[in-house]
């Protein structure tokens, strides 16, 4: 998450940011299914303790997906003191979460935040807590990155965006190559310019996400991995019956954080989720050389 230009990408995160309510006839029916970007939003603000707990596997919210998604969700709903169990089929961040770029930010909270202001400046704000305040080695860094511009159709479309956006209050500069090579000495001079976006940085991703989880468990949230979930069951008394290969859960929300995996897993739910898995390639190479901000585009 880590642009801010285009309304249509705001479209799309609303639309992931669905909250299926099951209707039921006669009583009310307060059970609820969440998926996506908003789900910790809405499940903050579902009913608290209506779902009466009598084992160690009942619990108001169930998160399945030990990804970024869950595990933050996990984390801020325990802190806010709900009851919470998260499975994970695999290992957490053993899925997309884990193998990324490790870029966060965006360009600021301009002077109207928005959806995506919230996501990338309120994620940046998330991870310095993280890493400052709980002391979470992440390896987060809001070093600000420079994006290259090699031709005149480049240049005037950086020209154009960054003129805009600042007029909109966000934080972003083009830069002449000198300029760049003032903050980033290995950068090309022979180039046209840079975009510099201050407000982007990078974290590890792999230790970004179990620190989450970690301050999940520290807040009382139950994380169980090695747990494929297999079945879900809509109760006729309110809530869901969630079954793994060796265990049977019960809850009354339910948060599908399943990524790229939340097509088949709303299946089980009669949900049809539009996400269809795309498999993308990366590349690491070895530790820049000191000092260099190491995140060029
Ligand atoms: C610090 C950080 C930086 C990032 N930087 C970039 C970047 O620069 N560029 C970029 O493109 N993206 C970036 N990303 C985003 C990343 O590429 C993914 O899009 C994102 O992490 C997906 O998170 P997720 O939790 O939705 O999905 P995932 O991480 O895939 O988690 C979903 C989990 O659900 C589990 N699951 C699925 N089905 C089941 C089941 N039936 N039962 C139990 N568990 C199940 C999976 O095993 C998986 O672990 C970054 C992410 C992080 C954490």
């Amino acid at each position: 998450m880590t642009d801010h230009d285009n309304s249509s990408s705001n479209r799309n995160h609303s639309d992931l940011s669905a909250s299926v309510e099951k209707a039921s006839p006669g009583a009310p029916d307060r059970r609820r299914v969440l998926i996506g970007i908003g789900a910790l939003a809405a499940a903050s603000a579902a009913p608290r303790g209506v779902f009466a707990q009598s084992n160690a596997n009942d619990t108001d919210v169930l998160i399945i997906g030990g990804g970024i998604a869950g595990a933050s969700t996990a984390f801020h709903l325990a802190e806010q003191g709900r009851d919470v169990i998260l499975l994970e089929r695999g290992e957490i961040a053993s899925e997309a979460s884990g193998q990324n770029m490790g870029g966060l930010g965006g360009n600021g909270w301009g002077n109207n935040p928005d959806l995506l202001s919230y996501l990338t400046a309120g994620g940046v704000e998330i991870f310095k807590r993280m890493q400052i305040e709980l002391g979470y080695d992440m390896e987060f860094r809001l070093s600000g990155t420079l994006t290259a511009i090699h031709t005149d159709e480049q240049f005037e479309h950086f020209q154009d965006r960054v003129s805009s956006l600042r007029a909109q209050g966000y934080d972003l500069e083009l830069l002449t190559p000198r300029e760049a090579r003032a903050i980033e000495p290995e950068a090309n001079g022979e180039l046209l310019g840079y975009q510099y976006s201050t407000q982007r940085g990078q974290a590890d991703p792999v230790k970004s996400t179990r620190a989450f989880a970690h301050a999940a468990q520290v807040a009382g949230a139950t994380i169980n991995t090695g747990q494929n979930v297999t079945a879900i069951t809509a109760l006729s008394a309110g809530g869901y019956a969630v079954r793994t290969g060796s265990e049977e859960y019960r809850c009354q929300t339910l948060v599908l954080a399943t990524g790229a995996w939340c097509g088949p897993v709303g299946e089980m739910l009669g949900i049809k989720v539009p996400i269809v898995p795309v498999r993308g390639q990366m590349w690491a190479g070895n530790c820049a050389p000191r000092g260099m901000i190491s995140n060029s585009g």
